[in-house]
This record gives C-alpha cells, sequence and structure tokens, in this order.
C-alpha cells in the first residue's frame, strides 16, 4: 500500500463541481448558472474597458516586477478602504484602519480568520448568516475558530427574516463575531434595508458582538458603489471597530488576478501600528507578498479621475443588466403562465437569485433542460442573457407546473 493510502477521496467543490458537469454536457442550448461570474449579453466573460486601458498605462508606465512589501500596493490598498469607508472617511484620516493587501476576498477572510484566532482574546465564535457563501465555514474551520449561524433567510417568503436574525442576534453571547455580508447576499440576493441595517447594528453593540463584514459586491448590487457601502459606514459611524474583508473580482470584473484588501478599524493609531505589525507576521509565512499586476491595474482605476468615472459607469452597466434579467425572468414566467409568485426574483439583489426550486426540481431543469445550478436552487442572474432568459423562464414553469 502507498504512503497515502489513508487519504480519502474527498467531494468535488460544490459550486465548481457544477462547472464540471456543465462542461461536459453537449446540448447547445445548455446554461451555466453554478458559478458567480459576469457575463455580457452575448454570454461572455467581460473584460472592462476600464481594467483594459488600466492595464496598458500600467504596462507603459515601465514599473519593474521587484516584490511588494508584505501588505502589497500602497496605492492600492490605500485606495481599496477609501473607496469601502468613503473619500472622507475619519476613520482613515485619523489613521485607525489597518489595511493590507489580501489575496482576494477569499484571501482576506483567511488573514482575518488567522488573526482573530490569535490575538482576538472574547471568543474563537464566528457567527454566519443561515445560509451563507460555501466558503465561509470551511475559511473559519481550516483557521482553527468555532463556526455558528443566525437566522437570516425566509424560505416561507423568499426574503429576509428580520425578526429570526434580531431573536438569534439577541443571543449571541457577548464578545463572538459575527459575519455580515455587506451588500448583495450570497447565496440569497437578499439583504436588510438600510432602517433594518441601522437596528441590526444597535443590537450588535448592545450585545457587544463585533461585525466582520464580507464586502465581495461593492457597486455590483444596486450600481452604486456608495449605496452598497451603507452598512459599512453605518457601522463604523456607530462607533463598532469592525473588520472588512474587500474583493474586487467583481465590481472590476479581476477574478483570475486575486485582488483584494482586508482592514481592522483600530481604536488608535498606536493600537493600530500594533495590529498592523501582527498582521505583517501572519502573512509572512503565508504567502510572503501578494501579487502585484492585479492591484496595480485596480490602483490605476481608483486613483485616476477619468479612469475612475468610466469605472464607475461599466460597474453600474453590470448591475442593469443583472436587474433588467431579473425583470425579464420574472415576466417570462408570468407569459408561460406560472401561478406562482416569483416577486422575489426581482426583489432580491447582486449577482444571484435564491429561487426557491426544491432540489428535484432543479435535478430537473438539469437533466430534462441542460440548465446547471447549485442544488440549492441558487442561479446566477449574471449568467442570463437576451438569447436565453425565455428558454430558462420555460424550463422553470416546465419542471414547477
Ligand atoms: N465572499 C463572498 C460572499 C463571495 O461571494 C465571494 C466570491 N464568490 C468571495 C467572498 C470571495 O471571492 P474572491 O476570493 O474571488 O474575491
Amino acid at each position: 500500500s502507498g504512503v497515502w493510502s489513508n487519504v480519502e477521496m474527498g467531494p468535488p467543490d460544490a459550486i465548481l463541481g457544477v462547472t464540471e458537469a456543465f462542461k461536459r454536457d453537449t446540448n447547445p442550448k445548455k446554461m451555466n448558472l453554478g458559478v458567480g461570474a459576469y457575463r455580457d449579453d452575448a454570454g461572455k466573460p467581460y473584460v472592462l474597458p476600464s481594467v483594459k486601458q488600466a492595464e496598458l498605462e500600467v504596462i507603459d508606465s515601465g514599473l519593474d516586477k521587484e516584490y511588494a512589501g508584505i501588505t502589497g500596493v500602497p496605492d492600492f490598498f490605500n485606495s481599496a478602504i477609501k473607496l469601502a469607508l468613503g473619500e472622507d472617511s475619519s476613520a482613515v484620516k485619523d489613521g485607525l484602519n489597518v489595511t493590507t493587501q489580501a489575496i482576494s476576498g477569499t484571501g482576506a477572510l483567511r488573514i482575518g480568520a488567522n488573526f482573530f484566532n490569535k490575538w482576538y482574546s472574547q471568543s474563537k465564535t464566528f457567527w454566519l448568516p443561515t445560509p451563507s457563501w460555501g466558503n465561509h465555514t470551511p475559511i473559519f474551520k481550516h483557521a482553527g475558530l468555532n463556526v455558528s449561524s443566525y437566522r437570516y433567510y425566509d424560505p416561507s417568503t423568499c426574503g429576509f427574516d428580520f425578526q429570526g436574525a434580531l431573536e438569534d442576534i439577541s443571543k449571541i453571547p457577548e464578545g463572538d463575531i459575527i459575519v455580515l455580508h455587506a451588500c448583495a447576499h450570497n447565496p440569497t440576493g437578499v439583504d436588510p434595508r438600510p432602517e433594518q441595517w441601522k437596528e441590526l447594528s444597535q443590537v450588535i453593540k448592545q450585545r457587544r458582538l463585533f461585525p466582520f463584514f464580507d464586502m465581495a459586491y461593492q457597486g455590483f448590487a444596486s450600481g452604486d458603489t456608495n449605496k452598497d457601502a451603507f452598512a459599512v459606514r453605518k457601522f463604523v459611524e456607530d462607533g463598532h471597530q469592525i473588520a472588512l474583508s474587500q474583493s474586487f473580482s467583481k465590481n472590476m470584473g479581476l477574478y483570475g488576478e486575486r485582488v483584494g484588501a482586508f482592514t481592522i478599524v483600530c481604536s488608535s493609531p498606536e493600537e493600530a501600528a500594533r495590529v498592523m505589525s501582527q498582521v505583517k507576521i501572519i502573512i509572512r509565512p503565508l504567502y510572503s507578498n501578494p501579487p502585484i499586476h492585479g492591484a496595480r491595474v485596480a490602483a490605476k482605476i481608483l486613483n485616476t479621475p477619468a479612469l475612475n468615472a468610466q469605472w464607475l459607469t461599466e460597474v453600474k452597466g453590470m448591475a442593469d443588466r443583472i436587474i433588467d434579467m431579473r425583470a425579464r425572468l420574472r415576466d417570462g414566467l408570468k407569459r408561460e403562465g406560472s401561478s406562482h409568485n416569483w416577486q422575489h426574483i426581482t426583489d432580491q439583489i447582486g449577482m444571484f437569485c435564491f429561487t426557491g426550486l426544491k432540489p428535484d426540481q432543479v435535478e430537473r431543469l438539469t437533466s430534462e433542460f441542460s440548465v446547471y445550478l447549485t442544488k440549492d436552487g441558487r442561479i446566477s442572474v449574471a449568467g442570463l442573457s437576451s438569447n436565453n432568459v425565455d428558454y430558462l423562464a420555460n424550463a422553470i414553469h416546465q419542471v414547477t407546473k
């Protein structure tokens, strides 16, 4: 027997496994609604024109390929946190933020997880909404933390279970960490309204919980990066010392470039300096320092006024196309004569729609219509286009009538 005879075969990744099955399907009408990646109306991956332009400028500037520092490209991470907290954020002005570049959102979460495990003395338990992004639980568990959950999604309305969330949160032990999706909740597309965020902020403060924000879709929900930052900014304004993971995968379409940032807002510059020193000590043995190209591209976009304006228009274009596809899917279902209430398709926001389809219906969508999605009934609305939205409406109607 071999050295690794004890190693069991693991299951395929729930989301990436869907893409594998899709690739094997020969039906020309097949649709991949599993992976959360934006597609244009021709169904093609989209490189933002602002990104192409920024790349040309980065190459033109003739920079060398020396290592970045442990925390990455300063022009990138210093602008990233301003995008999140606001151009005139007092936390940034007062030097309270510890911000480092990260290997996109996933890497930011993992740096945060490792930092909390080592230095957060009050608790080792992270509370996730039910449901949450599938990678959250393994990220925190692999870093040695405990994971628990609070009510979030109400299957009966396909909306936010505000009462359930408040009830559960008010029972979370003092000092524990609560994970919040800043906007465009994945997988449900269900976000609290501004008034509900305000109340959540108060309850979380009363309970003395630590709010850890995951912001993977800033701008992608409403089309407006400021509007999508409402919750994060409100919590900081209310005096929470938040942790924040940022990803530029979706809003800049930089998926494979792995551009992200991790921030902890501290109570004084002196505390921030100590925290920063330890964040570096966590990163150094993980990957030494992050890749530079994607961060330089993002920095160009964030720091060049004309490019920045262009990018904001392109983000809005992506968000608007998704919002339009939601409306067309709902219209299509009505046209098909579906008797179900599909209002949640247009009420939900961001990349995903949590359709409410049951596992057997999902199964039929795939086997009879070659429509690929995760078993929980989540579809990536970004995978819809003028060419296939009616096909999907028909397919959903057939499996739900
Ligand atoms: N958090 C959430 C909620 C996400 O949906 C994603 C992307 N699927 C991420 C984090 C991280 O993605 P990335 O590592 O590509 O930035």
